[in-house]
């Protein structure tokens, strides 16, 4: 069990599942998404993912077909994105989860991107 938060603390949530990995992507549409180098995600299932509040500050931006990205329309903090085509599952931005990320593995995808920092 974890809790997540947006930069403001308007918008709170609790992911119900084990988060084993966690996904570095460092392509070009993630970069713009966070404005960052990468983007860090890890998918769950839709069912684990409660939202404590902020629902009426949640806003949506459909950055290519059929997948949303969903943040704070208060601070901007991106907070998970979906397809319309995995119904089931929501891909967390786990760099909102007030938890130490530190011992979660990481694997890295999109390296051709990777900016060498
Ligand atoms: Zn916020
Ligand atoms: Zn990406």
């Amino acid at each position: 069990m974890y809790e997540g938060s947006c930069l403001c603390g308007s918008v709170k949530y609790r992911v119900g599942e084990t988060i084993a990995e966690i996904e570095c992507c460092h392509c070009l549409t993630c970069r713009k998404a966070h404005a960052s180098a990468f983007s860090m995600g890890v998918t769950i299932a839709r069912e684990s993912f409660t939202l404590i509040s902020g629902a009426d500050l949640l806003k949506e931006i459909e950055s290519s077909a059929a997948k949303f990205r969903v943040f704070c329309g208060n601070c901007g903090s991106h907070l998970y994105a979906y397809r319309t085509a995995a119904p089931s599952t929501l891909r967390l931005r786990p760099a909102c989860l007030d938890t130490d990320l530190s011992g979660f593995s990481i694997k890295h995808t999109y390296c051709e991107n990777r900016l060498s920092l």
